[in-house]
């Protein structure tokens, strides 16, 4: 895939290192943004799938909102352009500190998850002389077909409001004298991708919404969460299908036109424009298994060794990938679990070859970490080799960005 040049090119570049695909990212947000428009729906970009600055920006000039989880990112929303009236704060462990500071940036509302958060949110409101905006998140006990450390909805998790709770705090509704509760939030797992699961979810926000409104709590939105999954299979199948997804709450909702509907999407928006490039160090022959150790490790990546997660690799000297060998890929982290991928099928690989482990956009540099003290590793931008315009530098973009 790679011409000798080019990878002369990357090979003068530190690996490993994230490649961001600017203009992917762009085409993913207008087209997010077209299906959402197509029902009134309203978006908040999950920041937890990706907190890179330019990534932020990029997605705030989108006119997108936030959904934080903690105050370090409602400080880092609001530095990259999105509005404090735009931003959610959702997270079952709010500190007192970062529940001020969110009443001080003024933000939409809080997502509360407990009823002694509720209480604790009214107490600093009433510090500082406001009243301030609440959605309960109510678990609605789902489940979302998902891997099980991703799985948010299940009354056995810790997230959310159980239903039981919910009556108690509607009944003592009036000792929150400086809350308006005035919203709804579910939010039940992530890389759903049996979208049944969603189907199901808003025969209980009806339910939720029509016991709220019979017990006289009047409820302006709905926060319906992320947990659109993408193809990590098939990387080259870049955008989800966004109206697919809003259809079936379109048609599963029962919903007064009044009452607002959020969602928050994190993966979906971002998880296909990053990539992972690291170099081949070994190759290890024993017992008949074959072992590449790689320059990035879970220090980087760490989605396979948390959760078995499935990435497409491919070596990026050959155009053709022809999987003609069986490898077993592993990090030069001193831990067991530090591989991206076993038995995976590639072609001769050598020391000094470059592989692009795709789909790294999403819980890939956020999850990142200097275990085994190691260094950041760098961050390029597609837009950035672009604007430099030198032919070399614009055949290593678009060659990382396109598959064979
Ligand atoms: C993580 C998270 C999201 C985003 O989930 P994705 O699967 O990345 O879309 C949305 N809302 C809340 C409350 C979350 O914790």
């Amino acid at each position: 895939m790679f011409d000798r040049n080019t990878i002369k090119y990357l090979s003068e570049i530190e690996t490993p290192f994230y490649y961001y695909n600017t203009n992917l990212l762009h085409e993913t947000l207008f087209a997010i943004q077209e299906a959402a428009d197509l029902f009134g729906y309203h978006l908040h970009y999950a920041i937890k799938a990706n907190a890179n600055p330019r990534i932020l920006q990029i997605i705030s000039k989108h006119n997108l909102g936030a959904d934080c989880v903690s105050g370090n990112e409602i400080k880092a929303a609001i530095e990259n352009g999105f509005d404090s009236n735009k931003i959610v704060f959702a997270g079952v462990g709010k500190t007192d500190k970062e529940i001020e500071y969110a009443i001080k940036q003024n933000i939409f509302c809080f997502n509360c998850e407990s009823i002694q958060e509720l209480e604790v949110i009214n107490s600093i409101a009433q510090k500082y002389n406001t009243k301030q905006r609440v959605a309960l998140r109510i678990n609605p006990d789902i489940n979302a077909n998902t891997h099980k450390h991703i799985t948010t909805g299940l009354k056995t998790n810790k997230f959310g409001i159980s239903f039981y709770d919910f009556k108690t705090i509607i009944k003592n509704i009036n000792n929150y004298n400086n809350i308006t509760i005035n919203g709804l939030h579910f939010h039940i797992g992530s890389q759903i991708t049996d979208l049944s699961v969603f189907a199901k979810l808003c025969e209980i926000v009806n339910e939720t919404y029509s016991y709220a409104i019979s017990n006289n709590l009047t409820i302006n939105h709905i926060n319906l969460g992320g947990g659109l999954g993408i193809n990590y299979n098939k990387p080259e199948n870049h955008i989800p299908s966004f109206q697919a997804y809003f259809k079936i709450f379109n048609t599963n909702l029962n919903i007064p036109d009044r009452v607002q509907i959020h969602f928050e999407p994190g993966r979906s928006i971002v998880g296909q424009c990053g990539c992972l490039i690291t170099k081949v160090l070994y190759v290890k022959e024993n017992d008949e298994r074959k072992t590449i150790i790689v320059d990035a490790g879970l220090t980087e990546l760490l989605r396979p060794a948390l959760y078995q997660s499935f990435h497409k690799i491919i070596n990026l000297r050959y155009s053709k990938n022809e999987e003609n060998c069986r490898y077993d890929i592993a990090g030069p982290i001193c831990e067991t679990s530090d591989y991206f991928g076993k038995s995976v099928s590639l072609p001769e690989t050598e020391r000094g070859h470059f592989l692009a482990i795709y789909s790294v956009g999403a819980y890939g540099e956020v999850m990142s970490s200097q275990y085994n003290l190691r260094n950041p590793a760098l961050k390029y931008f597609s837009d950035d080799l672009i604007e430099k315009d030198t032919q070399l530098e614009n055949e290593a973009v678009s060659k990382i960005c396109s598959f064979s």
